[in-house]
């Protein structure tokens, strides 16, 4: 349920609003917006009459709000949420770009390809240290080391760092010493995973799960904000399609639906949606034109001879003639392209 209060109505009377909603053991979740501030109500509000409140004169208007996602909801919270990560921001007119490789290799890897892509524009670095691969024989990653190994391309560049977290275990670790955490599309739908780190201060990254719906995925942000993280970005990475040309079809259509049903950031990983290096370009400006906060996208100093998904990695070289096609676009926009 939703409860908008008049525009000017005192702190005290918010205050005393809110407490009555909390003695009847509802939650109550305030945003305080440019022209009013809102209430949002979790829990069991079938017992509230919804006539009888609305006498109170500090109230403009309540809502029922049929969708199971409530945190998440844009009815919650109508202007767009915007994530910040040191400089560096995502959602509400402000673009940010997150490149680097599929995984973590080497020190001296990592440390190039970030001074190149921030050299180009992008804003944070990402680079797997545990890689979720579908074979148990394929690399996986070189765990732990290559956090410390991001935390010097960090120390060397300046850029925040995105990194996946595929096990509860792993959560402290993750707090400590990683600015945004990944969740990947094959554990989208881990419960606990999401449960856990809705309980963290870092920024999560979802990404969508290969074969779920807009309302599945914003009910895995659900389970994160109602921790008390409300800081999500989710990213869309294409899906399962009948379509075998690419490695999965990346869904456009997200875009500007899960803006309007949510004021979470979208951003758009073009390199796992292609599976192909030629691709990412025209579906990363596809993804800008259509609305998206940021983008994700695999770049390797050789992607020859990368140890995961060279085949989808941009050289150096590419990812700044992208850069500059796709910054010119999102100052078409309207948006600002966080360096
Ligand atoms: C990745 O970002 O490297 C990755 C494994 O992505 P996804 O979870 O989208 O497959
Ligand atoms: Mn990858």
């Amino acid at each position: 349920m939703v409860v908008v209060m008049k525009q000017g109505t005192q702190q005290l009377e918010i205050d005393k609003l809110v407490a009555q909603f909390q003695l009847q053991g509802l939650q109550v979740g305030i945003t305080h917006g440019v022209d009013c501030t809102i209430l949002g109500l979790v829990g069991d509000t079938t017992a509230i009459d919804i006539d009888k409140i609305s006498i109170n004169e500090h109230i403009e208007r309540v809502m029922r709000v049929s969708e199971p996602y409530k945190r998440a909801n844009r009815k919650f919270h109508p202007e767009d949420t915007v994530v910040r990560i040191g400089s560096a921001a995502i959602g509400g007119g402000s673009f940010s770009v997150i490149a680097g490789p599929c995984s973590v290799e080497s020190g001296e890897q990592i440390i190039e390809v970030a001074k190149d892509v921030q050299a180009s524009g992008a804003a944070m670095l990402r680079g797997g240290a545990f890689k979720p691969r579908t074979s148990p024989y394929s690399f996986q990653g070189m765990g732990a080391p290559g956090l410390d190994l991001l935390l010097e391309a960090k120390a060397a560049t300046g850029m925040p760092i995105v990194t996946e977290l595929m096990s509860e275990k792993y959560c402290q670790l993750f707090e400590d010493k990683v600015d945004v955490i990944q969740i990947g599309a094959r554990n989208m739908q881990n419960f606990d995973l999401l449960k856990e780190v809705g309980k963290l201060s870092k920024p999560i990254l979802l990404k969508r799960g290969l074969s779920n719906s807009y309302e599945e995925w914003i009910m895995s942000a659900e389970y994160i904000m109602s921790e008390g993280n409300e800081n999500v970005i989710l990213c869309e990475r294409g899906i399962r399609t009948f379509e075998t040309y690419t490695r999965n079809t990346l869904d456009v259509s997200a875009i500007p639906a899960i803006k309007r049903m949510s004021h979470l950031p979208v951003i758009v990983d073009p390199s796992h949606s292609a599976g192909m290096y030629w691709m990412v370009e025209p579906l990363a400006l596809a993804a800008v034109a259509a609305g998206a906060d940021g983008l994700l996208i695999e770049v390797h100093n050789d992607p020859p001879h990368a140890k995961c998904d060279g085949q989808q990695s941009l050289t150096p070289e590419h990812f700044g003639r992208l850069m500059g096609r796709v910054s010119a676009l999102v100052d078409l926009v309207g948006k600002t392209l966080v360096k």
